[in-house]
């Protein structure tokens, strides 16, 4: 060996001993467990197909959990360890915990996700009728680019209450023999004045008014036919009438599925993988964990991107209530147990994008297939609004994925000021608890198409697990 390649060797071995190993999971997994992460994301993917808004998720964990014998939570119960149980909010937001071996005063294991994502809600009156056509007027939920909501397929999702409290579930679009909606755009030929303005500007958000139907009820007494009709077909379909919309919670969201992506079938593309991609994986992980030493959590909220406001939002008591509910009957303060719990806040990270490298800094952002992404920090301008974890909680959380071989990675959203967003994190770590972002790299983020990779979904899954059974 000549002296270069000796130096060369050494020069290795001490970069494999002090430097940070950066491999693509495609490399440094086995074949075996990227079939299992193939295998996970086809359920993953049936998930996202049945549950595309709040409400379904729902109904769709509750189901889930009540076949792997979950129940209905009760207040007034002592639980004993193995126990599971769930608290539904309202439809709209659900905690599911399994008693732990341990006494509930060594604090509780938390993985809290959203399952609200950005769409189109319908307005409180909705229905008018305008050159022969009759529409849908929306107010958009949560951070979209309005220009990616125009001119593709959308369907119908929530619920209409009538005056006597019943509920009418609604779900067109999703079905292949359903009617699909849309909201319209400019043709490019005329689209001249258009295309001058801002992407921000150039589609108001009073533009995105829903196409839904241009035929007319055959009767000349009515000025509005077209909207007369759409009313009537309603009312036959639903047995409602226009007022009925003034209490219903209607959202337009995308009306296709959720389809591998590449040659390779690494990614998934679809609606909403923010955050039903944390979502679904915290709610595997709860589902799979037998017998948990700590008694674990998993919290799946609604409102995330508008703020966490409101009584099915994290800023909301009802997760601390359900732990000083939970806790009571073993004589223990909801506060004791919370100030020694942990928590994942599993949201979405931005992954890399390789066509917009000029946001990211490099060094310091998540990529897609580099694993789950563990986020120190979020908030903008100089961390504001950020819970930013301990030193000691991320050393905690990081050396169980590295005992059990979880890959991982680190990541900011974006560069320093170029930006910035928040997760649930800052209101539960408010209630005293140590928190840290774990979740998923995703591309397009809350565009109607987003995009992650299946290795990066499944270790989130493994993460939420060994976290639980830690
Ligand atoms: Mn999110
Ligand atoms: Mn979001």
């Amino acid at each position: 060996m000549s002296e270069q390649n000796k130096t060369k060797s050494e020069a290795k071995i001490l970069e494999e001993k002090l430097l940070i190993d950066h491999k693509h999971a495609g490399v440094s997994l086995e074949d075996k467990e990227i079939q299992d992460a193939d295998q996970f994301c086809d359920a993953y993917k049936s998930f996202l197909d049945i549950a595309k808004t709040e409400r379904e998720a729902v109904d769709t964990a509750i189901e889930r959990a009540k076949a792997k014998g979950f129940v209905e939570f009760d207040y007034r119960k002592k639980y004993a360890a193995g126990d599971k149980v769930f608290y539904n909010n309202r439809g709209k937001a659900v905690i599911l915990a399994i008693l732990g071996t341990e006494s509930i005063e060594n604090g509780v294991k938390i993985a809290a996700a959203h399952i609200d994502s950005p769409r189109l809600d319908l307005k409180p009156r909705p229905l008018y009728e305008d050159s022969g056509m009759a529409l849908f007027k929306t107010h958009y939920y949560g951070g979209i680019k309005k220009y990616q909501w125009t001119a593709m397929p959308l369907s119908l999702h929530g619920v209409i209450i009538k005056q006597d409290g019943t509920k009418i579930t609604v779900c067109i679009g999703e079905d292949d023999n359903d009617p699909v909606f849309c909201v319209t755009d400019l043709l490019p030929h005329l689209a001249t004045d258009q295309m001058k303005q801002t992407l921000a500007d150039a589609i108001k958000g009073e533009n995105l008014n829903i196409l839904i139907g241009s035929r007319p009820f055959k009767d000349d007494e009515k000025s509005c036919k077209v909207k007369l009709n759409i009313i009537h077909i309603l009312n036959q379909k639903y047995g409602i009438i226009e007022k009925d919309l003034l209490c219903a919670e209607l959202e337009a969201v995308p009306a296709y599925k959720a389809k591998d992506v590449g040659f390779d079938r690494s990614m998934v593309g679809a609606y909403g993988h923010d955050d039903r991609v944390c979502a679904y994986t915290a709610l595997e992980a709860i589902l799979d964990c037998e017998a948990p030493r700590s008694t674990v959590v998993t919290i799946l909220a609604d409102k995330e991107e508008t703020g966490s406001d409101g009584n099915t939002g994290l800023k909301c008591s009802y997760l601390k209530y359900f732990i000083a509910d939970l806790a009571k009957p073993f004589g223990v303060e909801g506060r004791t147990v919370l100030s020694k719990s942990q928590c994942l806040s599993a949201d979405v990270n931005a992954a890399f994008d390789p066509t917009y490298p000029e946001v990211s800094e490099k060094m310091n952002t998540a990529f897609l297939n580099y694993g789950v992404t563990v986020t120190k920090y979020t908030g903008s301008r100089g961390k504001a609004g950020t819970s930013d974890a301990s030193a000691e909680f991320v050393a905690n959380v990081c050396g169980i994925l590295d005992k059990n071989k979880v890959i991982w990675q680190t990541g900011e959203l974006g560069k320093v000021d170029q930006g910035g967003g928040g997760t649930v994190a800052s209101y539960i770590a408010n209630l005293n608890v140590d928190v840290v972002d774990v979740g998923v790299p995703v591309l397009s983020m809350h565009s109607p198409f987003e995009l992650v990779s299946k290795i990066d979904v499944y270790m989130a899954y493994r993460a939420f697990l060994e976290f639980f059974k830690a």
